[in-house]
């Protein structure tokens, strides 16, 4: 017989369902088992009309087993979902230790830390296992979003030889007789596609940063979602990121109502156009909102100063026109500023971009400035030099897009598998 869901159960069917025992309600006459698949629960009525011998398998199940039951279903208005299950079999596809290290129903609250440990078990919870529904959703929006705006979607590689941008914030790994890096963001690599018969791309992929502190918005291995194009200035990047953004709120609006209402979230789709600030402007009005550190010119936004910007502008935001000497070179910078952008939202930084440096004379003399050497540039360098198109992108953050988006508090919630400086496994 095909399997049946429990979502789609009509009284008179006559079905095969499998999923996890959620529970076993043992009422002294009547005895329910409550099957829980991937698209609901249904209950299994274990009363006098069915056979003794299943009514003590039934009511022995430990909490968790994998089961298959086939039976008929009928109507009953006191079942959550409107029918029950009237079992003809019920066979144990595998069983669960009695002692579960955490409670998948949800009743009793688990640390976080367990719930990573056990995070098969986690995900059986309906409000966890929404978050990673969304998380799939919205990639699926970015995708379709990206496609419509032409892009085409790239891979490359993370393992490398040099840093992207220098610093510390490196994983080294040993690659056979040499010293290679994970890398920290496929920004050299997306360029040279622009100067590609591509053009325009994007490549949603991990990133690897070595931060050492524990902060609930840094991960030592994030997804970013990266985008660059040929042909196209700082004003319409910053245009297409909120585009993109909005697409995934969209998305998650019209698709995902049983997963928001599982996490209790009230889903607004941002307005649109998002405010822009020069740098110049942040931090006047962070300042002017009290700063316990008072921002000086040059210095980089402190979660502070994002804070109390958060909270006087209440919705996403860009910060252009930074110091040039907080960029990378790869950015393009004028004698003071360069033409950066963040995108923000209230809680925190979401997307770093910038117009691009395309001049491979001033890419050299950037590279060089920063205290880089130029030749472990050569193969990005290269690229420049035989037909670099002007080109702007950035680089937009799916953890942070996701826990601000469904009000989460930590980005490993929406991680299966987070990686930082206490967690290496599972
Ligand atoms: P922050 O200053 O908040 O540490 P950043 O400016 O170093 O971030 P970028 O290099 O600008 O980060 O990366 C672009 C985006 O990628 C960030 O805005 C953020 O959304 C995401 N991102 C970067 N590093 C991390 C990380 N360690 N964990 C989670 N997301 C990250
Ligand atoms: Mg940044």
């Amino acid at each position: 017989m095909e399997r049946s869901y429990a979502d789609e159960l009509e009284p008179g069917d006559a079905v095969l369902v499998k999923g996890w025992v959620h529970e076993v309600r043992d009422l002294g006459g009547i005895a329910f088992v409550i099957l829980r698949d991937t698209s609901g629960k249904v209950q299994v009525k274990l009363d006098d009309s069915v056979d003794d011998e299943l009514v003590e398998l039934g009511t022995s199940l430990s909490r968790e087993s994998v089961i298959a039951v086939e039976g008929a279903v009928e109507e009953e208005e006191r079942a959550p979902t409107g029918v029950e299950i009237v079992p003809s079999s019920i066979e144990v596809l595998n069983e669960a230790e009695p002692e579960l290290p955490l409670d998948p129903s949800g009743k009793v609250d688990a640390e976080l830390p367990t719930r990573l440990d056990n995070r098969t078990l986690d995900l059986r919870k309906e409000d966890v296992k929404a978050i990673f529904e969304i998380r799939g959703e919205v990639q699926d929006a970015l995708r379709e979003k990206f496609r419509s705006l032409d892009a085409t979607e790239i891979n490359t590689p993370k393992i490398v030889a040099t840093a992207t941008e220098g610093g510390t914030d490196l994983f080294p790994i040993s690659y056979f007789e040499r010293e290679a890096f994970m890398n920290q963001s496929p920004q050299l690599f997306k360029q040279m596609m622009v100067g590609s018969g591509l053009e325009r791309v994007f490549e949603i992929g991990p990133i690897f940063r070595a931060e050492e502190h524990n902060t609930p918005r840094h991960l030592n291995e994030a997804t970013s979602i990266d985008f660059e194009s040929a042909f196209i200035d700082d004003d319409e990047a910053m245009h297409l990121c909120q585009e993109v953004t909005v697409a995934a709120y969209e998305r998650v609006h019209e698709e995902c109502q049983e997963e928001l209402d599982a996490l209790g979230v009230d889903l607004e789709v941002p307005e649109t156009p998002f405010e822009y600030l020069t740098y110049d402007e942040a931090i006047e009005l962070a300042n002017a909102e009290g700063l316990e550190h008072e921002l000086e010119w040059g210095d980089d936004l402190t979660t502070e100063a994002e804070q109390a910007l958060g909270d006087a502008i209440g919705e996403h935001y860009f910060v252009t026109d930074w110091p040039a000497d907080t960029k990378p070179f790869y950015v393009m910078k004028g004698d003071e500023t360069a033409r950066a952008y963040d995108m923000m939202h209230p809680r925190m930084e979401l997307m770093s971009g910038g117009q691009r440096e395309h001049r491979v004379d001033r890419l050299r003399d950037e590279i060089a400035a920063q205290g880089l050497e130029p030749e472990e540039f050569e193969y990005y360098l290269r690229a420049f030099r035989y037909g670099m198109p002007p080109h702007a992108g950035w680089g937009l953050g799916l953890e942070r897009l996701l826990v601000t988006m469904l009000e989460i508090d930590n980005v490993r919630e929406v991680v299966l598998f987070p990686r930082d400086r206490q967690r290496l496994a599972p």
